[in-house]
C-alpha cells in the first residue's frame, strides 16, 4: 500500500509534491521520498510521516520543474531509509522511479536481472526491479542506434515491464532532461489519477496520483484515470504522448473502495463515497433477510473508513446512527502499523466508547472489514464493559480468506481469521451475538452498480482466491507467504 505522485510544471514542483503527500499519507506512513531534477536528481527520503522528514532546508535543495513523490508502507522490503522511494539509476539518461503495487515475480526477476542482464539491485523493493527492466531496454535500445521518437522507445521499454513483470504497478518515473513517463500494469490494479491546469504562459501543468484530494487545492482539474495498460509520457517541453500498449480484464483492486482510499476520490469512475453508500444499503437488505424481526437500537461505525456505510445502513434500516465510537484523530490507522503489540495497544488509545449511546442498548457495530479478528474483538468488548445489552458485528466486506501479493497488506493465510475459521466460530472468538458478513456479489454490486466505468470485474482475490494475473496457484501462494515470513524475520 503507498502513494504516489509526479508533477511536471512551468514553476518549480517541490511544495506541491510535499503537499500531495500530504493528502496521501493514509496510504503509508512508514517512510516517505520526493525526487525531483533539473540538470540532475535532487532527493530527500526517510522514515516516518512527511512532516517529520522534510523541512524547510531539505525542500530547498529539491529545485526543478519535474518531480515525483512516494509514501510508503512496506508489502516487500524493510521498514528503512534504503527502500524508501523514489530509487534510481545512472544508466540511461538518469531514471528515478516510485510505483504503487507488488509483484509477484520479484524474486525471479532479482535472480534474473543479476545473472541475465547483468544489473545490480540495491535494495530489496520490488519497485527496483521494475525499473532496471525499463532502463534495461531503453539502454538496449540507445546502443543499438536509437533512431525515432523518444516516445516509441518509452513504449518499447514499457512492453518490456508488461511482458517480464509480473503483478500490480501503477509506476510514475521521470528521465533526466526528457521528461515524466507514467504507466499501468495491463489489469489497472492499482490505482493512477491524472490532472491538468492552465500555467501562466498558456502551457499545461500535469499531475498525476495514486488519488486525486489534492488536485483542487492544487489548482488542477481531474481529467481522468489513466487506463490500463496505458503509458504517458511528457516532454520537459510540455508535449503530451499517450498510448495503450495492452489492456487485459479490467480488474481494479475492490479494497480500494472498501478501505484503503479517501471517500472523497473517484477511481475508475467510481465514487469511493457512493459505494460505501450503497454498502450499506446492500447490508441493510441482507440484514433484514436473514433477521426480519430484529433490529438494533443503534447503528455504531468502527471509524471512521464504515461512516458511510454504517449511515446508509441506518438510513435504510430507520436507525438511529451514532458516532458512539469517538476516534482520537491523532492515532495513525491500525491496519497499516507494523507489529501485533503495536496493534493492539493502539485500539484502545483510538477508540473511546460513549456511554450514553451504549447503555442498555441493543448496539450494531458496522466496519469495513475483519482481517486478523483483533479489532473486532476488542471493539466488542469495550461496547460490553460499556453496558450494552446486546452487540451484532456487520462487516462490510465478505469474509478475507486469501492474501493480496498486489500490494495491500492483507497478510499470510495463517494470520487471517477467515482462513482458518467459519464464520459461526470468528463469531465466538469475537464474543459477537450476531455476525453478519457483506456477500461478495453485493460488495460488486456496490462498487459497480454506478460510474461510466469499464470496469469488468473489480479484484477480488483476497475475498475469492481468484488471483487475476493467473500466475498464483497454491504452490506459488505457500511461496509468497514463505517469502513473506521470512522477511518479516529479518526486520
Ligand atoms: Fe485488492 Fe484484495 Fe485484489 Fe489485493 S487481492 S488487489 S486487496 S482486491
Amino acid at each position: 500500500m503507498c502513494g504516489v505522485v509526479g508533477i511536471i510544471s512551468q514553476k518549480p514542483v517541490a511544495s506541491e509534491l510535499y503537499d500531495s503527500l500530504i493528502y496521501l499519507q493514509h496510504r503509508g506512513q512508514d517512510a516517505a521520498g520526493i525526487t525531483t531534477y533539473n540538470q540532475r536528481f535532487h532527493t530527500k527520503k526517510g522514515v516516518g510521516y512527511v512532516r517529520d522528514i522534510f523541512d524547510e532546508r531539505n525542500m530547498s535543495r529539491l529545485i526543478g520543474n519535474v518531480g515525483i513523490g512516494h509514501t510508503r508502507y512496506p508489502t516487500t522490503g524493510k521498514y528503512s531509509k534504503e527502500d524508501a522511494q523514489p530509487v534510481w539509476t545512472g544508466v540511461p539518461y538518469g531514471i528515478a522511479m516510485a510505483h504503487n503495487g507488488n509483484l509477484v515475480n520479484q524474486y525471479e526477476m532479482v535472480d534474473e536481472l543479476s545473472e541475465k542482464d547483468g544489473r545490480h539491485l540495491n535494495t530489496s523493493v520490488d519497485v527496483e526491479v521494475i525499473l532496471h527492466v525499463f532502463a534495461g531496454k531503453l539502454e538496449e535500445i540507445r546502443n543499438d542506434g536509437a533512431n525515432g521518437e523518444f516516445f516509441d522507445q518509452i513504449c518499447q521499454a514499457v512492453q518490456e515491464v508488461f511482458r517480464r513483470v509480473s503483478g500490480a504497478y501503477s509506476v510514475i518515473c521521470m528521465i533526466v532532461g526528457k521528461g515524466l513517463v507514467v504507466f499501468r500494469d495491463p489489469h489497472g490494479i492499482r490505482p493512477l489519477t491524472k490532472g491538468s491546469r492552465k500555467a501562466d504562459n498558456g502551457k499545461k501543468d500535469y499531475i498525476f496520483a495514486s488519488e486525486p484530494a489534492v488536485f483542487y487545492a492544487l489548482g488542477y482539474e481531474m481529467e481522468n484515470d489513466v487506463a490500463p495498460g496505458e503509458v504517458i509520457y511528457i516532454s520537459e517541453n510540455g508535449n503530451y504522448h499517450s498510448r495503450t500498449l495492452e489492456t487485459k480484464n479490467f480488474t481494479p483492486c475492490i479494497f480500494e473502495y472498501v478501505y484503503f482510499s479517501r471517500p472523497d476520490a473517484t477511481l475508475d469512475d467510481v465514487s469511493v463515497y457512493r459505494a460505501r453508500l450503497r454498502m450499506g444499503q446492500n447490508l441493510a437488505k441482507l440484514w433484514q433477510a436473514e433477521y426480519p424481526d430484529l433490529l438494533p437500537d443503534i447503528i455504531i461505525p468502527a471509524p471512521a473508513t464504515s461512516n458511510n456505510a454504517a449511515l446508509a445502513m441506518a438510513n435504510m434500516l430507520g436507525i438511529k446512527y451514532s458516532e458512539g465510537l469517538y476516534k482520537n484523530p491523532f492515532i495513525g490507522r491500525t491496519f497499516i502499523m507494523p507489529g501485533q503489540q503495536t496493534r493492539k495497544k493502539s485500539i484502545r488509545y483510538k477508540l473511546v466508547p460513549i456511554s450514553y449511546e451504549i447503555k442498555d442498548k441493543k448496539v450494531m457495530i458496522v466496519d469495513d472489514s475483519i482481517v486478523r479478528g483483533n479489532t473486532s474483538k476488542e471493539i466488542v468488548k469495550m461496547v460490553r464493559d460499556f453496558c450494552a445489552k446486546e452487540v451484532y458485528v456487520v462487516s462490510a466486506c465478505p469474509p478475507i480468506t486469501h492474501p493480496c501479493f498486489y500490494g495491500v497488506d492483507i497478510p499470510t493465510r495463517s494470520e487471517l481469521i477467515a482462513s482458518n475459521k467459519t464464520v459461526e466460530a470468528i463469531r465466538k472468538h469475537i464474543n459477537a451475538d450476531i455476525l453478519l458478513y457483506q456477500n461478495l456479489d453485493d460488495l460488486i454490486e456496490a462498487v459497480t452498480r454506478k460510474g461510466e466505468h469499464d470496469i469488468y470485474r473489480p479484484c477480488a482475490a483476497c475475498l475469492d482466491g481468484n488471483y487475476i494475473t493467473g500466475n498464483v496457484d497454491g504452490h506459488k501462494i505457500s511461496e509468497l507467504e514463505h517469502q513473506r515470513n521470512n522477511q518479516r524475520a529479518r526486520i
